[in-house]
Formats: C-alpha cells, sequence, structure tokens
C-alpha cells in the first residue's frame, strides 16, 4: 500500500495503475461502514484506491470541523487490513491550492433534505468528488446508501458533466441494535448512545404503515392508490417522540427520485430522519421499492 500526499502523485500513479480502477471517497476516521465499501471495489477492481480527507469546504461551521474526530495511523492500518493498494492523504493546501476559486452546484437534487437542513454542504461534497474523481480517473467509485441523497447528487454531478466514473450505491452497514455506523457514533453519551436506535425504529415503523396499507389494497375492492406518506410521517414521528433525547430536525417520505415529499407512497420512495443527539446530528435512511 501507498500512501500519496499531493496531486501530482497520485496522478502519476494512477497513470500506469491495472484496471479497472475502484474509488472510495472517506473523511477517515473508518468503520466496519467504510471498509464495506472497500472490500466492494477489491472484490471488483484490479487497483483499489481510498482517500481520506476531511473536506472543509462540506462543514457548516468551524466547530462541527474542528470536532470532527481523526486517526490517521489507525485509518491507514485498516485500510491495509482491506488491501487498499493507494490511500491519498493530502493536506488541504493540496487539494485547495492558493487561488482555488471553483465551486461545483448540483441542482434540484441537492436542495430538499440535507440541501435544506445543511447550506452548503453539498456544493462542497460535489466540489472535492469533482477534484478526487479527476485526480484518480477511477472506472468505478463507491458510496453508502446511508448517505442516500449524497449518492444521488454525485451521480447527477457526474452524469451531467460527463464524467467516466461510475457511481456505485453500496448498502448501510449497521450495529447489532440498528444504529447505522457512523464517525459521529463516538460523540454520543452512553445515554444518547443507548437512545439512538430510536432512528432505525423509526423508519421501520414507517416502513411497515405501508406493508400494511399495501396488504389492505390487494383486498378487494380497494384501489391502487397508494398510502398516505402523512401516515407514514406520522408513524415515525410518533416512535421518535418516545426517545426525549432525540430532537428530530426532519422526517421525510420522499420520491425515491427526486426527493420530492410525497403525498401519497404509490412507487419508490425514500424514508429519511435526521436527529439531534445533544450536539451530534446523526441521519438514517430507509428505501421503499
Ligand atoms: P464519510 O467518511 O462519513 O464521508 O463516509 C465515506 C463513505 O462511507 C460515504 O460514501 C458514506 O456514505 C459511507 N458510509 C458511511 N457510513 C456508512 C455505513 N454505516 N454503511 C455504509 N457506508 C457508509
Amino acid at each position: 500500500m501507498i500512501v500519496l500526499r499531493t496531486r501530482g502523485e497520485l496522478r502519476s500513479a494512477l497513470a500506469t495503475a491495472a484496471r479497472p480502477v475502484g474509488f472510495v471517497p472517506t473523511m477517515g476516521w473508518l468503520h466496519a461502514g467504510h471498509r464495506s465499501l472497500m472490500a466492494r471495489s477489491r472484490a471488483a477492481d484490479a487497483t483499489t484506491v481510498a482517500s481520506i480527507f476531511v473536506n472543509p469546504r462540506q462543514f457548516g461551521s468551524p466547530e462541527d470541523l474542528a470536532r470532527y474526530p481523526r486517526n490517521e495511523a489507525r485509518d491507514l492500518a485498516i485500510c491495509e487490513g482491506e488491501s487498499v493498494d493507494i490511500v491519498f492523504a493530502p493536506p488541504v493546501e493540496e487539494v485547495y491550492p492558493p487561488g482555488f476559486d471553483t465551486t461545483v452546484r448540483v441542482g434540484a437534487i441537492s436542495r430538499p433534505l440535507e440541501g435544506a437542513a445543511r447550506p452548503g454542504h453539498f456544493e462542497g461534497v460535489a466540489t472535492v468528488v469533482a477534484i478526487l474523481f479527476e485526480l484518480v480517473g477511477a472506472d468505478r467509485a463507491y458510496f453508502g446508501q446511508k448517505d442516500a441523497q449524497q449518492v444521488m447528487v454525485i451521480r447527477q454531478m457526474a452524469r451531467d458533466l460527463a464524467m467516466p466514473t461510475e457511481v456505485i450505491a453500496c448498502p448501510t452497514v449497521r450495529e447489532p441494535d440498528g444504529l447505522a455506523l457512523s464517525s459521529r457514533n463516538g460523540r454520543l453519551t452512553p445515554e444518547q448512545r443507548a437512545a439512538a436506535p430510536v432512528l432505525r425504529r423509526a423508519l421501520l415503523a414507517g416502513r411497515a404503515v405501508r406493508e400494511a396499507g399495501r396488504t389492505d389494497a390487494e383486498g378487494p375492492g380497494e384501489g391502487s392508490g397508494g398510502v398516505s406518506a402523512a401516515a407514514l410521517r406520522e408513524a415515525m414521528r410518533r416512535v421518535l417522540a418516545t426517545e426525549p433525547l432525540a430532537v428530530a430536525d426532519y422526517v421525510s417520505c420522499a420520491d425515491a427520485a427526486t426527493l420530492g415529499e410525497l403525498d401519497r407512497v404509490d412507487g419508490p420512495a425514500l424514508l429519511s430522519i435526521a436527529a439531534l443527539f445533544g450536539t451530534v446530528r446523526l441521519i438514517d435512511n430507509e428505501p421503499l421499492d
């Protein structure tokens, strides 16, 4: 495994790398979710590249950026354990050299949900991923379904800008109690950690309303107009409200293609929740096909 720090080193290493090349962008503090992406690439690609870069442009406040956990030595050991070939771990000024003045702004898909809750977030994400895609020139890049909207934003960007990298979404890796793995989980107090699986329970309660509605609709005399999206949101909110340490930011039942809020669920949908546990903001989602 080689660790590279500059744009130039990365570009030259990739010029001669065995193809196909798979790429896993991360912000470090690696966990089993990141490892699953690396393993996917390892299994499918001749060369696996991972990046470790805490991207200042995607944080809303300097405090949030400063709080983000980091441990490069541990991250490199994890990459080594997943047989990553190349790690790109640049300093900030290598990604954003003096005079850097370009922003990639993706349209409608980046505006609801996380886009509305965290202004500028997806501009930061799209800008850094565009730079990384250009430097790595990967055949495929792997992202977690845990950040469902992020995958959609990157896909839109790659398609619109004719980037040759295929964007692949991989399943969310969870703790045994259902909590999605996240670099932020380590900042939860023991009480908040015990409360956090409520996100998963709430999403599953939303799914259950959809399943029950679908069964009803199959009965004689029922139309196929789908289930009320408000009923799904209400079910999710009710479960969230059972946990006083969880403060809901948003509870969404949206069209899976546009992320626009639905009236009726009669096709593919995405349930998603963002909630604060103290100062720690967690997100999770559940796709409904
Ligand atoms: P991050 O380091 O948080 O920017 O995440 C890097 C990549 O890992 C993103 O594509 C995330 O969606 C993905 N990821 C984060 N958590 C998980 C998880 N629990 N399961 C699967 N992928 C994840």
